[in-house]
């Protein structure tokens, strides 16, 4: 982490959790884990729950997120939901691109644009996924691809809208695996996505742009990898699930 950038843990639930479950998972986070004032922490529940989590998600530094959007405002889209509509029940974050999205629904970098621009525009902020597959990695290519993702998300927005995005780099097969990227692996990309985002906005926004983590993070991880300068949060699925996991790794040590 760089202590000018505010640390970022956000808890992806997927579709995992009723709207009780959710509420009562909510609210020992928020009493075990306790106020926050030099870190975030973002919670990603089901869109079902999203109401129910927003109206009890009252700790200073807690956030909420929905983990996908359509990048209409309104209209004739069966089954989707607009960023306004996220709005309104109070999400700050969307995650959007995440690599599920990607790999089981057909989510492209263009879609990904789109939902970006949509979210700027609704008063959100998108937390865009991207990340190599396990054979991009062993060919080589794990730049190459994190590079086309990130050019082909993020053309069009604004050096403005740029400082508020938070980009989350999850290489796929660390993903739900229990196999993460070593620190050292994962610095690496990260720093090759800001010089990437520096050449994409005018130089110097790239300082201001969180970039996380995510990929089998947990408790016996979560410490070395805040180490890394460019590691500026985490992106937690299974590990948030669950109270003590959670608050372990918000509560990571730098
Ligand atoms: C994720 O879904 O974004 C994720 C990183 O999952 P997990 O922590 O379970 O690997």
């Amino acid at each position: 982490m760089n202590p000018n950038r505010k640390p970022l843990v956000a808890a992806n639930w997927k579709m995992h959790k009723t709207l009780a479950e959710a509420i009562s998972l909510v609210k020992s986070v928020q009493e075990e884990t306790g106020p926050c004032a030099d870190r975030e922490v973002v919670i990603a529940p089901p869109f079902t729950a999203l109401e129910g989590v927003g109206g009890i998600l009252k700790q200073p530094g807690y956030s909420l997120a929905a983990q996908n959007c359509h990048w209409e405002e309104k209209g004739a889209f069966t089954g989707e939901i607009s960023p306004i509509m996220l709005k309104d029940l109070g999400c700050q974050y969307v995650i959007v691109g995440h690599s599920e999205r990607r790999q089981l629904f057909g989510e492209k970098d263009e879609t990904v644009r789109l939902k970006a621009g949509a979210v700027f525009r609704a008063g959100m902020a998108p937390i865009i996924c991207v990340g190599e597959v396990l054979d991009e990695r062993e060919q080589g290519k794990t730049f190459e691809i994190v590079a086309s993702q990130l050019e082909g998300a993020l053309n069009g927005l604004s050096p403005a809208q740029a400082e508020r995005l938070v980009i989350a780099y999850e290489p796929v097969w660390a993903i739900g695996t229990g196999r993460t990227a070593t620190p050292g692996q994962a610095q690496e990309v990260h720093a090759f996505i800001r010089d990437k985002l520096a050449s994409i906005f005018n130089k110097g926004v790239e300082k201001k742009i969180r970039i996380l983590y995510g990929g089998s993070v947990k408790p016996s991880n979560i410490d070395e990898l805040m180490a890394e300068p460019d590691i500026d949060g985490a992106l937690v699925g299974g590990a948030s699930l669950e109270v003590g996991s959670f608050k372990r790794l918000v509560q990571f040590k730098s």
